[in-house]
Formats: C-alpha cells, structure tokens, sequence
C-alpha cells in the first residue's frame, strides 16, 4: 500500500532515464503506469519490469500527431489522475547551419507534443489530477552552442504550464514544471564521455556533482502528492542550484 494507490499515471518518454525513474518513483508509491516510449521497446520493458503496480506499455512518437491520437484511441475511457510530459529530446540547432526538418522535429516533439497529449489527455484526467511538465534550466538562461532553440522549448513549456493551470484551476487540476540541470542520462552521456566538457559542466554545479534522474523523479513525485495540493502554475529547478 503507498499513497498513490488506485491512481493511474500516463508517463511519456518512460523507458529510459528521468522517465524511467519517474515510472518507479510514481509505482513505488502505489500508482498504476501507462508507459510511452518512442522506439525502444527493449528499454521500456526493462523498465515495466522493475515496477511493482500495474503497468501498460504504449508506443506512440511525441512528435506525431497521429501517433498520439492513436495512443488516446488505444487508451478507451481509461481514468487518469497524473500526467507526466516528459519525452523530449536535445538536438544541435546552431544559427545558420540548422535544417528545417531539425528545427521542425525539437518542436514538434518538445512543445506541440506535450500540448497535443495534454489537450487529448483532458477528458481522460479525473477532476484534481495532476499535469507535471519537464522543462529545463535551459529554458531560464541564455544558452549558446547551438542549444537555442531546446531552451526555446523549453521556456515555452514553462510558459504553457502557467496558463494551464489558470484554465484547469477550475477543475482543480494542479499544472507545475520540473526544470532539471545537467542529469546523468543517455540525452548527456555523450557529452559527459569528453572530459573537458564534464569538468566545464562540474565547475558550474555549486554541489559540485551532476544530478541523478532519482533526483528529478522525487521532485515530480512530491507535485503528484497531497502535500502539493495549494501549489500550481510553479516550476521548480532541480539543478543543484547551477541556475539560481
Ligand atoms: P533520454 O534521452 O535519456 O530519454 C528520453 C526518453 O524519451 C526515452 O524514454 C525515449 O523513448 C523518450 N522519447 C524521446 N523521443 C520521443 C518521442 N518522439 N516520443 C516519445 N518518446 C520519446 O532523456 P532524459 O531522460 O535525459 O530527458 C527526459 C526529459 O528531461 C526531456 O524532456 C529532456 O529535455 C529533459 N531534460 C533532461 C536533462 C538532462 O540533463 N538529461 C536536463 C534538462 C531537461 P525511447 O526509449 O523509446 O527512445
């Protein structure tokens, strides 16, 4: 028994990393799990495997409007009580050099993903659920080396979280965002591999480490709880205090 139990939380981008510890920071404490993934399904039965409620796996690319349309199709007239946007994904988009079918593809799955699984989530979550966003610090800062346009998305993210919780108040459905800083998943491991890149990133964490998806998922964790029930349209930076 945790007190989630009896709730149901549709997690997106649950396979792997911050969504993988979401998944099990929401199961651990007793609520069911729709999972999304995109594309592998290896990760994400991995990750179903390791949680202890009721969990359901859901292909759909959070970029595809089809896609996501379909999920809700595959989905009935489940009962859902949190939603979690999570998927995103990173890609360099430098100022002049960056394609349109880059440009198109961090937005559409960064920011119209989230807004299209939200709005076909609607009719689904029961009055008093929970929507939490995962922005970025990216989002909060001026970003240079190509990273514009994520934090772009990010910020817009943050922004759609505020307005949402003015609309769904109403409902008394609670909308916050998690805005990590540099986390230890697969997104960074490349860029974590060149020493040079990790010691620039450890000299500007006052904790003096990076974060840990866990750290991440007890912040989302505690937005779904009852001792979140007065707190809506904030967000919240898990960075260790590298973006104050
Ligand atoms: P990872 O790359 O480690 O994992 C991404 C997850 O999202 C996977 O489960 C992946 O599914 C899923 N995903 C990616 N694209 C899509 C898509 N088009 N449709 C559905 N699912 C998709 O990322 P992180 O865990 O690091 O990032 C999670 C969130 O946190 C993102 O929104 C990211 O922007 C944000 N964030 C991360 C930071 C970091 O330092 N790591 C810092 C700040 C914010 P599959 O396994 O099928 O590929």
């Amino acid at each position: 028994m945790g007190p989630l139990n009896g709730k149901t939380a549709l997690v997106t981008g649950g396979s792997r990393g911050i969504g993988r510890a979401i998944c099990q920071a929401l199961a651990n404490a007793g609520a069911d799990i729709v999972l999304n993934y995109h594309s592998n399904r290896a990760a994400a039965e991995e990750t179903a495997a390791t949680l202890k409620t009721k969990v359901r796996l859901v292909q759909a690319d959070m970029g595809s409007i089809h896609d996501i349309e379909k999920m809700f199709a595959s989905l009935g007239d489940l009962r859902l009580d949190f939603l979690i946007n999570n998927a995103g994904i990173w890609r360099h988009t430098p100022m002049g050099s960056s394609t349109a079918a880059g440009v198109d593809e961090m937005l559409n799955t960064n920011l119209r993903g989230p807004f299209w699984v939200t709005q076909c989530c609607l009719p689904l979550l029961n009055d008093g659920a929970r929507i939490v966003n995962i922005s970025s610090v990216a989002g909060r800062i001026g970003v240079a080396g190509g990273r514009s346009l994520y934090g772009a998305t990010k910020a817009a993210l943050d922004s759609l979280t505020k307005s949402w919780a003015l609309e769904l108040a109403p409902r008394r459905i609670l909308v916050n965002s998690v805005a990590p800083g540099y986390i230890t998943t697969d997104m960074t491991s490349d860029f974590f591999k060149d020493p040079a890149m990790l010691e620039m990133a450890l000299k500007r964490q006052p904790m003096g480490k990076i974060g840990t998806p866990e750290e991440v998922a007890d912040v989302v964790l505690f937005l779904c709880s009852e001792g979140a029930r007065f707190v809506t349209g904030q967000s919240i930076n898990v960075s260790g205090g590298s973006v104050i």
